[in-house]
């Protein structure tokens, strides 16, 4: 997704906005930017730097408050609370929620003096309330990049049919990447990755970040070689109609020290027949390691990948079959 926004004209512009230096990688430089922003602004913290204390900091700093809205009623509640306010701009929130939008920030046009500049409406209805945590760094990124007020209007009346602008998914990324600020995440890395110490971070740091996006997140902060993959059925896209779809590796993320150390794996590639990924797929049992070869890795043209030991430690989740390979030796 990075490469394909890192071509984009409006993240380019907002590099530019942000005063970047202008580069092939707007994205990877906008993410920099924003983690500079959050260790100036939690500078003079002095508590425990959990989430759970950081973002409301973080909500003070950015001059915003967050409003969970837990249902329909409360919903309504608050646009009429704040259009008797003559803040109109909250009339539309419901039809704004009812696309892909789970949370909106809105500027206060008649704040009292003691009252933040911005709230941050955060929709926990339902299976929203399991983003909720990524949903507010999504706010605050927001306010991160804020260069001129005409980047919240124009975020506002992007056609909700559409898919995301690419400015949203860049916020998104920026804010996946934020939900597990390094800082509050490398002091808790200790000794050799596993599902079970990424799920220990994920408790203690973000326990409603779902386990996926933990484990793609703390892996690539974990300082020694990883690459995290999700293997599930998949036909490829010139396979005729009906025939059985391969188990394949369909999601791939790896480390910055996985790429140095030449730990690399490719998406789409069949997972092979003997590895500890397909038969828990296809046994059904639930966790376990093994140690093999990447070059049993092929794929369909015959390219193989290099012969190197790793260890693959799998977890798996029903329809598929997510692994953490490392370098065995
Ligand atoms: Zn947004």
């Amino acid at each position: 997704m990075a490469n394909n926004l890192n071509n984009h004209i409006i993240i380019h512009k907002l590099a530019q906005d942000l005063g970047l230096k202008s580069s092939a990688e707007p994205v990877e430089r906008i993410i920099a930017y924003c983690r500079k922003k959050v260790r100036e602004l939690t500078g003079d913290f002095d508590g425990e730097m959990t989430p759970e204390n950081v973002l409301p900091w973080l909500e003070g700093k950015l001059s915003t408050k967050f409003c969970e809205i837990h249902s329909d009623t409360a919903l309504a509640q608050l646009v009429s609370h704040y259009c008797k306010r003559r803040e109109h701009g909250f009339a539309t929130l419901s039809e704004e929620f009812q696309g892909s939008t789970e949370g909106i920030t809105l500027r206060l046009w008649h704040p009292e003096l003691w009252e933040p500049r911005f709230v941050s409406v955060i929709d926990c209805r339902g299976r929203r309330r399991l983003r909720r945590y990524h949903t507010k760094w999504h706010e605050l990124t927001h306010l991160l990049v804020l260069t001129d007020q005409m980047r919240m209007e124009f975020r506002r009346t992007h056609d909700l049919t559409q898919e995301k602008s690419a400015e949203e998914k860049l916020v998104d990324s920026v804010a996946g990447d934020l939900s597990f600020f390094p800082d509050l995440v490398v002091p808790l890395i200790d000794g050799d990755i596993s599902f079970e110490k990424i799920e220990d971070i994920r408790v203690r740091m973000c326990p409603d970040a779902s386990q996926t996006s933990s484990a793609i997140n703390i892996s690539k902060i974990w300082p020694s070689p990883c690459v995290w993959l999700e293997a599930k059925p998949q036909a490829k896209k010139s396979a005729p109609k009906g025939s059985v779809p391969d188990l394949r590796a369909v999601k791939i993320a790896e480390n910055r020290v996985a790429r140095e150390k030449g730990l690399r794996m490719i998406a789409n590639f069949r997972v092979p027949p003997n590895s500890i990924i397909f038969r828990s797929f296809y046994r059904g049992f639930a966790g376990g390691e093994a140690i093999e070869s990447l070059a049993w890795w092929e794929a369909s043209c015959g390219t193989r990948l290099q012969d190197r030991l790793i260890r693959v430690q799998v977890k798996n989740m029903g329809e598929s079959v997510q692994a953490l390979v490392t370098l065995a030796a």
